[in-house]
């Protein structure tokens, strides 16, 4: 957004990317305007705004079900199952 803010100030304002850029006329304030969209960091920041949406619909989908299948997907403690080897505790821990 162009706006004049004083006596030959004009200032280039771009939400998305908190830029803020001053020229003495309004042309020069365009001509930075159009220099600045057409700058590589403003087009990302710009898609990423707009594929901010798609990930948090994403994110409150996949974390519950990350939530939940947690305990399937943690592994199992790798501990044999015959208590006599657990016991053994030259083997499991211990001396
Ligand atoms: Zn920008």
């Amino acid at each position: 957004m162009i706006r004049k803010e004083g006596k030959a100030r004009w200032v280039f304002t771009c939400q998305p990317c908190n830029e803020r850029i001053e020229a003495v006329d309004q042309f020069r304030a365009i001509e930075a305007m159009n220099r600045h969209k057409r700058y590589t960091q403003h087009a990302w920041v710009v898609l990423g705004q707009a594929f901010q949406g798609i990930v948090d619909a994403l994110n409150q989908v996949v974390t519950p079900l990350l939530d939940a299948l947690a305990p399937v997907l943690t592994p199992p403690p790798n501990k044999p199952h015959d208590p006599t080897l657990v016991k053994d505790r030259r083997k499991w821990g211990g001396r």
